[in-house]
């Protein structure tokens, strides 16, 4: 008997291993990615405007296939028919535009000119991955690979039996330099084309080494090919043969540096002596290590596949533009001071976007990056004076808000550290009072009015007003609650708790909207609530009159109640979706998207509204949330070339997917919390860098079943609409029960409502 239980129990622990081996993914996180999602845009209308970057997670140079001319922020767009190159590029979004960039292409005829050198290619002829990019150039009848390290990269190009084929190297307009050294296979040079925001010697330097001898090369001048070796010039290039009768396989090792060439060759050893194959299979290996921070099980191939082109967005930006110099010390160029510093810098984000759930998402799954990127604010500030409201690499001038408060208030609230908070708090203090000599986009525009008269007017010489006087508010909420947790005076921090409430100073009552308002304090007559723009910023009243993130409680009395607060929301839902864009002057993109959804005003193509849906569980009625937090996963994101309803943007709206998707989100970044909505998948996990897990699992989950009837954490049944960071981050268990249809007794009460300033301080 015994000896037959035991056969029994090997039989059973042999099936088991099967079953385990059976259930074992066919695919990997990163073989769920499309890195050509969104790039199906044009400047009338953005599906994404994002460009398939192949790079290593916050690496600091990304590589992308070029299609658009030389310059044009447009750099890859998926109904292009031609490629022009392969780009080293640094571009954050194509309105910021690029710096640094230089390209390579092969060719089959010696010619460098963009134009007279681009070939035909095709998608069917493609394989776009985040660690790796091949295509066939039809033209020159040759087959391009090209794989990346953090700041190196690896090309294979295989040449057609032909006796002589070709590479061009493109240095750029605006100022480059090229040298061959035939006798080492190499080329090295610089390009110094940039969009600002950086020192007056900016250089990245770049290093080219090929594994087969030129059989001949030239140097190219402002369009003119010589003999010559070298060139200093507007536009700088090289044109090189490779001999390649009986067909022949070129590998380049390419490497750059913003520091020096000599720091160029330094990061070329990040490919050390791989083959080409293992520089690919590390950086698969890279992406499925930090793709896999997530697990999903689902039925659902195409939102699994949506989530993780999502999350390969959310982390690509900041980028880390440190390097490890000649003695193993990590150090940056400062495109402040144009000096080599030591530690990190992160470029190339807007806070403005980013602050609201691609940096909580960070903090939540990846803060030993936070934490450097902090370092890097860090950096950024003994080096500049300022935060960058706008890096790319420095500071730049764009967008409104001085969000980078909510950045350095969340990251250290959610528990991140090891960097210098005493340094950031003096920069988000310093900062709510000044604004950049240069750069009106760095500080605060308007602190005086502002501090003086509890907003920023409209008849002050300054821009989108309202918007400005709604971040700061919130900003101001950021700063005093990370002074309370650093244990800052009460004389120190508590202007910053009164000026917490300045959203208030804007609330119209006669339209029960946010509205701009004079220095002598009358509110914009005549007042139209959508006009995009004005004291808005790419937005209208109705859009911005949300921008309370802190206290939303607070607005609900300002509006009169729940059920007006819930009409209101409902409105902007219902409405159809007239515009005024008179003071664009033309219907900008961000309408145009919010126009073609059938969502009424709803914009969920920009950042200011995304947290808008979920604003139903401050006021009873959570099930809002749960439908339309769904209906605009379902029908806005999908992973497909025109995949996003308007710009990306920096890992921000493809964070509000992975955020929607575990079924909740950060509405107010600083406090802690975040507001449930309805979870997409049947079961996901995520694994915290300590080994720790969050499971969310919602077993009855799919399409129909949208609505939440019940939650659990840890096992115990909880009735409010938020969960907070302290009940995550040692693990969780939250289970979520579906329905088809609206519980419309969960989550009613007070109590169930998530984090709101003035009913927290019974202000
Ligand atoms: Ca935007």
């Amino acid at each position: 008997m015994t000896r037959h239980i035991t056969i029994f129990c090997a039989a059973l622990l042999l099936l088991a291993c099967q079953a385990e081996r059976a259930a074992l993914p066919l695919y990997e996180p990163v073989d769920h990615v499309n890195t050509l999602m969104g790039s199906l845009s044009k400047h009338s209308l953005s599906t994404g405007n994002t460009y398939p970057a192949v790079a290593m997670p916050w690496g600091m140079n990304f590589w992308t296939p070029q299609t658009g001319r030389m310059g044009d922020g447009w750099t890859y767009t998926y109904t292009a028919d031609k490629i022009r190159g392969f780009k080293q590029t640094h571009q954050p979004s194509p309105w910021i535009n690029d710096y640094g960039q230089f390209s390579i292409m092969p060719v089959s005829t010696p010619v460098f000119d963009e134009d007279q050198r681009a070939s035909w290619f095709s998608h069917k002829a493609e394989t776009a991955t985040p660690y790796h990019y091949s295509v066939y150039l039809a033209d020159h009848d040759t087959y391009v690979e090209m794989a990346p390290t953090e700041r190196a990269a690896m090309f294979r190009i295989t040449y057609p039996s032909v006796e002589e084929s070709y590479l061009i190297i493109d240095a750029f307009d605006r100022g480059s330099y090229v040298k061959i050294y035939e006798d080492s296979k190499m080329i090295a040079g610089y390009s110094t084309r940039n969009s600002g925001g950086v020192s007056d010697d900016f250089r990245n330097w770049f290093v080219i080494v090929s594994d087969t001898p030129f059989s001949s090369a030239h140097i190219v001048s402002d369009g003119v090919m010589s003999d010559g070796d070298e060139s200093v010039s507007e536009h700088s290039g090289a044109v090189l043969g490779f001999n390649t009768a009986g067909g022949r396989q070129v590998h380049l090792k390419v490497a750059s540096s913003f520091i020096s060439l000599e720091q160029a060759m330094i990061n070329m050893n990040e490919l050390g002596e791989l083959t080409y194959d293992e520089v690919k299979e590390a950086g698969r290996n890279r992406w499925n290590e930090v793709l896999g921070r997530f697990e999903v099980e689902d039925n659902d191939v195409d939102d699994i596949r949506t989530f993780y082109s999502c999350l390969y967005r959310s982390l690509l930006f900041p980028r880390d533009i440190s390097e490890i110099d000649a003695d193993g010390k990590r150090v940056h160029y400062s495109p402040h001071t144009g000096n080599v510093h030591e530690g990190y810098l992160f470029v190339d984000t807007g806070v403005w976007d980013t602050f609201r759930c691609l940096f909580p998402l960070l903090n939540l799954a990846y803060p030993e990056v936070n934490s450097r990127i902090q370092e890097g604010y860090v950096n950024h500030f003994l080096e500049s004076g300022f935060l960058p409201e706008w890096s790319s690499p420095g500071h730049r001038d764009c967008m409104v808000g001085n969000n980078t408060a909510s950045v350095v208030a969340d990251a250290y609230l959610s528990g991140v550290r090891g960097y210098d908070i005493d340094i950031l708090w003096k920069a988000v203090t310093e900062g709510a009072h000044k604004v950049h000599p240069d750069v009106s986009s760095s500080g605060r525009i308007g602190h005086e009015l502002y501090d003086s008269l509890g907003y920023v007017p409209y008849d002050a010489g300054i821009n989108e007003s309202a918007a400005r006087t709604l971040e700061y508010a919130y900003d101001d909420w950021c700063i005093w609650k990370l002074g309370v947790a650093l244990g800052k005076s009460e004389t120190e921090i508590s202007r910053y708790k009164e000026a917490a409430l300045n959203y208030r100073n804007l609330y119209d009552e006669e339209y029960g909207l946010m509205n701009g308002r004079s220095i002598s304090g009358e509110f914009r007559r005549p007042f139209n609530p959508l006009k995009w723009g004005g004291d808005f910023t790419e937005g209208n009243s109705l859009h911005y009159t949300w921008s309370v993130f802190h206290d939303i409680a607070g607005l609900i009395r300002l509006m009169g109640g729940k059920e007006k607060f819930a009409a209101a929301l409902d409105r902007v839902f219902e409405m159809p979706p007239h515009f005024d864009e008179s003071y664009y002057g033309f219907v900008i993109h961000e309408i145009r998207e919010m126009q073609i959804m059938n969502m009424g005003n709803y914009a969920h193509g920009n950042q200011p509204i995304q947290h808008m849906l979920y604003l139903y569980d401050w006021c009873g009625q959570p099930w809002k949330t749960q439908e339309k937090v769904r209906d605009v996963m379902d029908r806005f994101y999908t992973a497909s070339p025109d995949g996003y309803c308007g710009d990306e943007d920096n890992g921000q709206t493809s964070a509000w997917y992975v955020f929607s998707a575990m079924g909740f989100y950060p509405v107010c970044p600083g406090s802690g919390e975040y507001a449930l909505g309805s979870p997409l998948f049947r079961k996901m996990t995520l694994t915290l860098p300590d080994g720790e897990e969050i499971v969310i699992s919602a077993p009855d989950n799919s399409d129909k079943n949208c609505y939440v009837s019940s939650v659990s954490v840890d096992g115990r049944k909880s009735d409010r609409n938020y969960i907070s960071m302290e009940q995550l981050r040692d693990g969780a268990h939250i289970r979520f029960e579906m329905s088809d249809r609206p519980d419309m007794s969960r989550g009613i009460s007070d109590d169930a409502m998530p984090y709101s300033f003035s009913a927290n301080m019974n202000l």
